[in-house]
This record gives structure tokens, sequence and C-alpha cells, in this order.
């Protein structure tokens, strides 16, 4: 077994396990591999083990690996920051935006989303720590960010998306990641349906699900270290 089977596998039995231990159903959590940076074959060889949401932050390059991945079925899943002059793109050729923070970008989306295709699938990032460098929103802009997105054709509001600040206290990232479960419950409770809390990461995938992830984003863990070969725009 090659390094990327053997990573998925751990990866599925990690996930297995935290919903054990969390007393949620296993298989409740959905698992998207984050391939950037790594090429089009390791896709393949992923895909081939049964999975098939893939996440890609930089459009040039997913649109590369694309074009070479055309005869498999897969759910791609944008991640990274979105530039203005990508949304045609973006909207174009992804099924899920999980990096939503600007209503420019929600806007351009919604209108460009070619009509023969199913609703765009959104999340709002939350920058749940505030940190000044990081994308996201506030937690104070999520309703009303939320509020607008529900209004616009084209894209569907299926919930939200945080990266917690990097600590290696426990407890700070667990509040991380609490205080996002609660952001969502509240939309909730004001009426959206949602079904995605997008949380966790390789280093962190058991406490998201502890405190309530519906989508763990694994890339190192299931593809090994990023190469860095892939040219990036
Ligand atoms: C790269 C990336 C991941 C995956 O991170 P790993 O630590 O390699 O698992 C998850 N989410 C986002 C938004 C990313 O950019």
């Amino acid at each position: 077994m090659n390094f990327k089977m053997q990573g998925l596998e751990n990866v599925r039995l990690r996930l297995r396990n935290a919903c054990v231990d969390a007393g949620r159903e296993p298989g409740s959590v959905a698992l998207l591999a984050v391939a950037k940076r790594h090429p089009a074959e390791a896709i393949r060889a992923v895909h081939a083990m049964e999975q098939h949401s893939f996440g890609e932050n930089e459009v040039r390059e997913a649109l590369a690996k694309q074009a070479e991945l055309t005869d498999l079925d897969i759910v791609w899943h944008f991640i990274g920051r979105v530039q203005s002059n990508k949304t045609r793109d973006i909207a174009g050729h992804f099924d899920w935006v999980q990096s939503i923070d600007r209503v420019k970008i929600l806007r351009r989306l919604s209108s460009q989303r070619p009509s023969a295709k199913q609703s765009l699938n959104i999340c709002l990032q939350v920058n749940i720590d505030s940190e000044p460098q990081k994308a996201g929103l506030h937690p104070d802009e999520v309703g009303e960010m939320a509020r607008q997105a529900n209004q616009l054709p084209g894209i569907k509001l299926r919930g939200l998306m945080c990266i917690p600040r990097a600590t290696t206290d426990t407890e700070e990232a667990r509040d991380s990641f609490r205080r996002t479960r609660a952001l969502y419950d509240a939309l909730r409770q004001q009426g959206y349906t949602l079904d995605t809390l997008s949380m966790g990461m390789s280093g962190d995938l058991e406490l998201a699900v502890s405190e309530g992830s519906t989508m763990v984003r694994i890339g190192t863990d299931i593809f090994g270290p990023r190469k860095l070969g892939i040219e990036r725009n």
C-alpha cells in the first residue's frame, strides 16, 4: 500500500474513532481530501479508494488538475481566498465554495453560476479568533452575510467554515470550535436550513468532531507533505 492509501485509511480510522468517542454516528462527519499542491495522479489514486470530495485553494492549479480528471466523478470544493477576477472560473468549475467572506464575491458567484448547473454550495468562512491577518468574517458579521446569501439565486448557503488560531493549547482550540458551533446553532435557530459545519484539519480533527464538526478538511495526513513544484498563481 502506498503512502496516500495508508494515509486515507488512517484518516478514516481516526474519523470513525473520533465519532465513537464523541457519541456520534460513525459516518456522520464528511471527509474532504485537500489536494492543493499535489498532482492530479495523487487525486486519482485517492479517488480510487472511494473518496469523492476534494478541496483546492488555487484556481489555476485546480483547473489544470480538473482537466486531467474529467473521467472521474468528483465533488470539487474551493477553500482558498477568492479573488474577484476568478469568480467566473470558480462558479463554472466548482460544486462548493467554503471560503466566502465578502458580499461582492457572493454576488458575483451568484450571477456567474451557469444556469444549467445546480446551485453552488456555500459556506461562510468565520475568522473565529478575529486574527488581523486571516481571511474570514468577524463573528458579528455572520448573521448579515447569511441573510444576504439566502436571497441570491444560484447559490445555496450550507453552513460555516473556520480555521482557528494556530495553538498548541487544546482548550483554546476547543473554545474556538465551540464558538463557531454556537454561531452555526444560532443561525439554525433563526430558521436557516444548514447542514455543514466545516472544521478540523490534520492536526485537530478529533477535537473538531468532539465539538460538532460535520466536515473535516484533511490534506497532509492523506497526501503527505505538500509539494512545492506545482506552480502557484
Ligand atoms: C490546506 C488546508 C487544509 C488542510 O490542512 P492540513 O493541515 O494539511 O490537513 C484545510 N483547510 C484549508 C482551508 C486549507 O487551506
